[in-house]
């Protein structure tokens, strides 16, 4: 009998490429590790705008791709893929050849995965085992050519109930909603025929209780793997995006300015935790001034206290000049200094000011954002033993253009 159970699995799993086809259906796509279940190469803070960032196009409309020696057995079902653009927009994907820089590679990895859009360079896509099927080629190569998911755009509620007693805890962040201004709809409509739409029990716990539901009576939105290809809709966006066939594409919604003045509320703001004090929102006045800041500070009887404010992420939306901007406060004998920092993959202090001039100061910053989201640290220190200290923060604002 334990011969016969380790005989079957040995079957099953012995050789990858060569096993039986055996319908898995859409778990491929919900590849655990990554980034929206099949979205590779970022983070939920870095770019995930391919389509507003038109860097991320790839030129021409030309998509070179490259098969891995394990992509060799489903180079068919790869084609028939790929027949879909060529037949109904004008993206053309060709054989890489020697000098070629930017390109996909196709793999047979786990699950069926890519980036969005052009990265630059070799840039991997996964058509794993259970990803034969033409709905799932046409839904990465989707992803490629630079489409997010349907479910996350920002007027998704309007269209779909998203049942998150349903889905899996770890995996909750899969239906975020975009920001509006992180997707260019290209004058579509959200669309349930969507081959970039995953299926009602994407992520279920259980595998089979919905996880989303369409708000509109009589549609069955169905598993990716099901979809014939595009639907009308995915095919004008495919060619308004690359502006095939004299297609003019709509420009990417504005990108608002992060102003913060703390009247309201605090933005979003965060101390790091486990310091020896936090800031706080306050109302005070402080060096001419009236208002809400964000205040730390010590009296000579207190104690130690330093914080990091932390801002939240900013979008990068392509390369491009920002400026940050914040003014700050800094009075008393106490205060030590004030650094800020800012954070994208690497975190590099920017200012760090000691002088105590007991009034407002405006530090201005410009900066180049790349293409990872970025956030910012306000450090500051007041130490009791030299007396009272006040460190306040007012007006901060993140722009895309130069200070
Ligand atoms: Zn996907």
């Amino acid at each position: 009998m334990i011969l016969l159970v380790l005989f079957v699995i040995g079957f099953a799993w012995g050789t990858p490429v060569d096993r039986p086809l055996e319908n898995l259906g859409d778990l491929p796509l919900y590849h655990s590790n990554l980034f929206e279940g099949d979205i590779a190469g970022v983070s939920p803070y870095a770019d995930k705008n391919a389509i507003v960032d038109h860097t991320l196009l790839w030129p021409g409309g030309i998509v070179y791709y490259e098969l891995a020696p394990a992509a060799a057995s489903i180079r068919n079902q790869i084609l028939e893929g790929m027949k879909e653009y060529h037949e109904k927009t004008c993206i053309q994907f060709k054989e890489r050849t020697a000098g070629v820089k930017d390109y996909i590679r196709i793999n047979r990895y786990d699950g069926c995965w890519s980036m969005v859009g052009r990265q630059g360079g070799m840039q991997e896509l996964s058509l794993g085992y259970g990803c034969e099927w033409k709905g799932l080629v046409v839904h990465e190569l989707g992803h490629a050519v630079g489409f997010w998911h349907e479910q996350n755009r920002a007027d998704r509620d309007d269209y779909i109930e998203v049942i998150w007693d349903n889905i899996l805890q770890s995996m909750q962040y899969n239906f975020n909603k975009m920001e509006p201004w992180e997707n260019n709809y290209l004058n579509e409509r959200f669309d349930y025929k969507s081959v970039m739409l995953y299926g009602e029990t994407a992520f279920s716990k259980d595998g089979t209780s919905p996880t989303v539901r369409p708000k509109q009576p009589d549609v069955v939105i169905g598993p990716v793997w099901k979809k014939p290809g595009f639907s009308e809709s995915d095919v004008r966006r495919v060619n308004r995006l690359y502006e095939c066939f004299g297609e003019v594409r709509p420009p990417p919604p504005k990108i608002p300015d992060f102003i913060c003045d703390f009247e309201s509320n605090d933005c979003g703001l965060e101390n790091q935790v486990g310091m020896r004090g936090e800031f706080q929102r306050k109302y005070d006045t402080l060096g001419g001034r009236t208002g809400y800041f964000m205040v730390l500070s010590v009296t000579s009887s207190g104690t130690y206290a330093d914080s990091r404010l932390i801002t939240p992420y900013f979008g990068a939306y392509g390369n491009q000049d920002v400026c940050m901007s914040v003014d700050v406060y800094m009075s008393g004998p106490a205060v030590r200094d004030v650094e800020i920092s800012r954070q994208d993959s690497n975190t590099e202090s920017i200012g760090k000011y000691t002088e105590v001039s007991n009034s407002w100061v405006t530090r201005n910053f410009n900066l180049k954002a790349g293409r990872e989201d970025m956030r910012f640290f306000i450090f500051a220190a007041l130490d009791p033993y030299y007396g009272d200290g006040v460190v306040a923060v007012d007006n901060l604002k993140f722009k895309r253009k130069p200070c």
